[in-house]
């Protein structure tokens, strides 16, 4: 299937310069969002992963179906103040901003095999964040996962100098 076909492009959003990728076009489409699940479940299978951690909000939508199928626990890492138990922070920065992200302190067991999951891989930044949170709570990061990367801004030379593994469905 070709998912860049599913995908709707919107220039100056949230502000000027950014051309937003925006996945509701995929999402609302049931044989894609189900092939792009499948496909990246597929692939991900043999990685003997334990659990997912995705960022809110577009890592849930990504991340919850992924686990799903395959069949393992997914953990939701939240902006700071969202989360009602204890957490552990990391600070991070956007292609189009600065913020904070939390995950439960217990969310994770020391060296359990973490597959971090997020919609769109821009910068690195969130994914960054997110292994440090990881990182804090001992699992073991064995990759990162995305519908969509934008290659052109290198996150994935920034995760590889962190030694994790990334799979993107669609380059741009
Ligand atoms: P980054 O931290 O720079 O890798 O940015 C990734 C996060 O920001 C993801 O959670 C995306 O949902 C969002 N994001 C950044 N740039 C874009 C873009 N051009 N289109 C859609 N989402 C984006």
């Amino acid at each position: 299937m070709d998912f860049k076909e599913k995908i709707r492009e919107i220039e100056d959003f949230p502000q000027p310069g950014v051309r937003f990728k925006d996945i509701t076009t995929l999402l609302k489409d049931g044989k894609a969002f189900r092939a792009a699940i499948d496909t990246m479940a597929e692939r991900l299978k043999d990685k003997e992963i334990d659990v997912i951690v995705g960022p809110e909000a577009r890592g849930f939508v990504v991340g919850t179906p992924l686990a799903y199928a395959l069949g393992i626990g997914f953990v939701p890492v939240r902006k700071s103040g969202k989360l009602p138990g204890e957490t552990v922070e990391a600070g991070y920065s956007l292609e189009y901003g600065k913020d904070q992200l939390a995950i439960h302190k217990d969310a994770i067991e020391p060296g359990q095999r973490v597959l971090v999951v997020d919609d769109l891989l821009a910068t690195g930044g969130t994914v960054s964040a997110t292994l440090q949170l990881v990182n804090q709570l001992k699992g073991k990061v064995v990759g990162a996962a995305f519908v969509i990367e934008l290659s052109y801004l290198e996150g994935r030379k920034k995760l590889e100098e962190q030694n994790v593994d990334i799979f993107s469905l669609v380059q741009y």
